[in-house]
């Protein structure tokens, strides 16, 4: 989604240069940037190598810099390759061993990462949790308008862990990959999530799904992004659906711009750059339909977002039996 104005203000002065250089030689993160940023960034300033698993969320006013879950198309087709073959790979060894499943509840696991027991410290209630826990059954079964996904979401534990130098939680960071190494938990099938101040007025992050797991596998959350938290227009539980869809690999509808494959989506008109807030009537790619403004996979305020359409919930399947089934 986006970035957040304030928190930016607050840390971009000593931060900025040194999580770019940290971004760019980061391979496997995305974020996502403020509008203003993200369309004054240099080509390539988003190019990551070809094996990029991640993306992330950012709102208005961030640093399109910072964007790196915004594939280029090489990298797309290299996500493309990896499910075909991830496809074949199933159809291939595990025939009989495994039957493609159509439903599927995801253990979550909720990691808080606190500097103190103070709630500015990262100290949140459980309420703010199973809300949102709440929030992700409704989005993907549809009934805030949009179509019935595959997926439901189960909360089997709550992670308390103070480790001031865990936080924030500086995406593409070493503390970063300690934290995940030392907290990870579950299998594939695992949802683990970490919620925590984040660096850079980020509202998330996540990996996409690999054919084999690994210790980064998860999504990052802004804390007070959850249902009752206190940032401002993305505190409806939003930057968590938008984040999981990643999980489950969709990526944005502005992919690809106007041209092309876009997302790997067909139900999802092509848009040329990310909507923030929540605009009427936008249109930036002539023939293929209004933006996709509603759509949980953009980045407009969470007010503005209710929606997968039934060829993300499509994906969203297929790549679940791909990569995270048993
Ligand atoms: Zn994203």
């Amino acid at each position: 989604m986006g970035l957040r104005p304030n928190l930016l203000t607050r840390r971009t002065a000593g931060v900025a240069t040194s999580t770019l250089a940290l971004l760019l030689s980061t391979a496997a993160v995305g974020v996502v940037p403020a509008a203003s940023a993200f369309s004054a960034a240099p080509a390539g300033v988003c190019a990551e190598p070809a094996d990029a698993h991640a993306d992330a969320r950012v709102a208005k006013g961030g640093h399109a810099k910072l964007d790196p879950n915004h594939l280029t198309a090489k990298q797309v087709r290299d996500r493309e390759a990896d499910l075909a073959a991830a496809q074949r790979e199933r159809a291939n060894f595990r025939t009989g061993a495994v039957t493609p499943l159509a439903t599927v509840t995801i253990p979550v696991v909720v990691h808080v990462i606190q500097e103190n027991s103070t709630r500015a410290g990262g100290n949140i209630p459980d309420s703010l949790i199973t809300q949102q826990i709440s929030v992700l059954n409704q989005a993907y079964a549809g009934s805030t308008g949009g179509a019935a996904t595959a997926f439901s979401f189960q909360l089997s534990k709550i992670n308390r862990v103070t480790n001031p130098s865990w936080y924030p939680i500086v995406q593409g960071s070493s503390a970063e990959r300690s934290m995940k190494t030392s907290l990870r938990t579950g299998g594939k099938n695992t949802l683990n999530m970490y919620l925590g101040e984040l660096s850079d007025g980020l509202l998330g992050w996540a990996t996409f799904p690999k054919r084999t797991l690994d210790k980064m596998d998860g999504v990052v959350v802004l804390n007070e992004s959850l249902p009752g938290g206190s940032a401002t227009n993305y505190n409806q539980g939003d930057t968590g659906t938008h984040e999981i869809g990643h999980w489950l690999n969709l990526y944005h509808t502005f992919q690809g711009g106007c041209s092309g494959s876009g997302d790997s989506v067909s139900d999802t008109p092509a848009e040329a750059s990310p909507a923030y807030e929540c605009p009427t009537g936008r249109d930036t790619c002539s023939t293929t339909g209004k933006d996709p403004i509603t759509n949980f996979m953009d980045y407009t305020y969470d007010s503005c977002m209710y929606q997968f359409t039934a060829g993300q919930a499509s994906r969203m399947l297929t790549a679940w039996n791909a990569y995270r089934a048993a």
